[in-house]
């Protein structure tokens, strides 16, 4: 008897559909059902139904007549508004690019459809990846389908890839792709329940992503286990003539990594983390983690990164920095929406005051700040100063240890009336843990481990050395199976 075909692992369904057990086309119509059923949770900004069904029926042909197939062959995911897809409306979840429809296809998008997934869709993000709950989308907020202690769909799925994690978290597909900056794929999978990873700097394209940071965006999967990650990885990873920064080395096969076995690995676990923004629960499962891995025969080190406390300023000091300079192409000339003026300047300042929302906005706005003339050097220099220290933390810390240990987020996932009446700088807080990271461009991955008292998920990340995903994966895997995380949000369609 095949289990609820929504619930299934991406390995779990490759394994029936070579069986012939299930077709794509079950498989793709059950999360097809499923997503009209909860559309309450707000997840997708545009399905795809109809390609979908046809796609699945391709790749059911394709498969029933011995033709070459894909190492997903069959799979439905979904994939980020920030990702274009060719003839598909791509609008990272802001009003400037409502209606823009991308003549051309991401690499990574690509990649996946070459291995044979079927797309059901774009989800939310938060505007431009600037966020961390969706709460910035031009197309309104995603539900968590995790509820509060009172059942209601209160809650932040986190972001910038909120749509992805929710989506995943409720089986509206069974993998999602995200992008992560400064902790987008992480902080949504541990407020979600989910798995997800943000690579190494250069290990994915980034062409035909709506670009926020370049220095800092990365491409990665979410999904329901390790291994599924390992999997969709495999195939949105490898160099690419159209990105200048992605590296030109072999990828893996990631899940050769899952072998069970972390005996005599070193585990880093930094002090500085200990901070006084992380919440007590938070710590309690941080703790629980760090003893599954003892459990496992591996070695538990204390070790310093002192410049972790700057992170965070240095963070949205570089990110603002060069989201205002990539910004700086929605024009109302070229994409879409524009708003005519009397001048061709007045026509400019229409357009992006209109299509921007607030936060993007200020973030422009700060950006150009740190980079004028005046404050360049106070700012923008001073903080790539910092960013090599911190990176220095991380190549000092991997000297002595194979991986470190952290939480994902400081909090389980916070209520939209929470966040609702924060400062912008205050949101910021919630990023502490996932920064230094992705200054480093370090791998690190983020999997559910338990519950905290108010009974929501909590995500840990196992963060490695460049290009070193496959510790990583060994290390996440091991966790996993040890934490035998098997909750489900308490989600009732509506
Ligand atoms: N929450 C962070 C921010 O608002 C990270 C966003 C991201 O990784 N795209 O910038």
């Amino acid at each position: 008897m095949v289990s609820k075909l929504t619930d299934l692992t991406i390995s779990e369904a490759l394994d029936l559909l070579d069986k012939k057990e299930i077709s794509s086309v079950e498989l793709t119509q059950a999360h097809l059902t499923e997503m009209e059923r909860s559309t309450v949770l707000n997840a997708y900004i545009t399905p795809t139904p109809e390609l979908a069904l046809k796609t699945a029926e391709e790749s059911d042909k394709k498969r029933l007549s011995g033709e070459k197939i894909g190492r997903l062959e069959g799979i439905p995911i979904a994939n980020k508004d920030l990702y274009c897809t060719q003839g598909i409306r791509t609008t990272a979840a802001s009003k400037i690019l409502s209606e823009f429809v991308p003549p051309y296809e991401s690499t990574v998008t690509q990649q996946l459809k070459d291995a044979g997934t079927i797309m059901l869709g774009k989800v939310n993000t938060d505007q431009f990846a600037m966020g961390g709950s969706t709460m910035t989308s031009y197309f309104g907020v995603t539900k968590n389908p995790w509820t509060d202690e009172n059942g209601h769909y209160n809650l932040v799925p986190g972001g910038s890839s909120g749509g992805s994690a929710a989506a995943v978290a409720a089986g509206l597909c069974m993998g999602a792709t995200g992008s992560d900056t400064g902790g987008s794929i992480r902080q949504p999978a541990s407020f979600c329940g989910i798995t997800g990873i943000k690579p190494t700097y250069g290990r994915c394209s980034r062409y035909g992503i709506v670009a926020f940071a370049s220095s800092l965006d990365q491409a990665g999967p979410m999904a329901r286990s390790v291994k599924d990650c390992a999997l969709m990885l495999r195939e949105m990873a490898g160099f690419d003539e159209k990105d200048s920064t992605v590296a030109d080395i072999a990828v893996p096969d990631f899940t050769q990594a899952l072998t069970g076995d972390i005996r005599g690995k070193k585990i880093g676990i930094p002090r500085e983390y200990r901070s006084k923004d992380l919440n007590p629960q938070v710590a309690a499962v941080w703790d629980k983690g760090i003893a599954f891995l003892k459990n496992a025969g591996a070695e538990i080190v204390e070790i310093s990164m002192p410049h972790t406390k700057y992170a965070l300023p240095v963070y949205y000091i570089i990110a603002c920095a060069e989201a205002s300079s990539n910004l700086a192409r929605y024009d109302g000339v070229r994409y879409t929406t524009r708003v005519n003026g009397k001048t061709l300047n007045e026509m400019y300042e229409n357009t992006r005051t209109d299509g921007f929302g607030p936060e993007v906005i200020r973030r422009i706005l700060l950006g150009t700040f740190v980079l004028s003339a005046g404050f360049y050097d106070a700012y923008y220099i001073r903080a790539q100063r910092v960013r090599r220290l911190i990176y220095n933390d991380f190549i000092e810390a991997f000297k002595q240890v194979d991986a470190i240990l952290a939480p994902a987020a400081p909090t389980t996932a916070l209520s939209y009336d929470e966040m609702k009446n924060m400062k912008p700088v205050d949101t910021y807080l919630g990023d502490v843990f996932t920064t230094p990271s992705s200054l480093a461009g370090v791998p690190a991955l983020a999997l559910p481990i338990g519950l905290a008292d108010n009974g929501l998920p909590v995500g840990l990340q196992v963060i490695g050395k460049h290009f070193d995903e496959n510790t990583v994966f060994q290390v996440a895997h091991v966790l996993e199976t040890q934490a035998q995380f098997d909750k489900k949000p308490h989600y009732v369609k509506g």
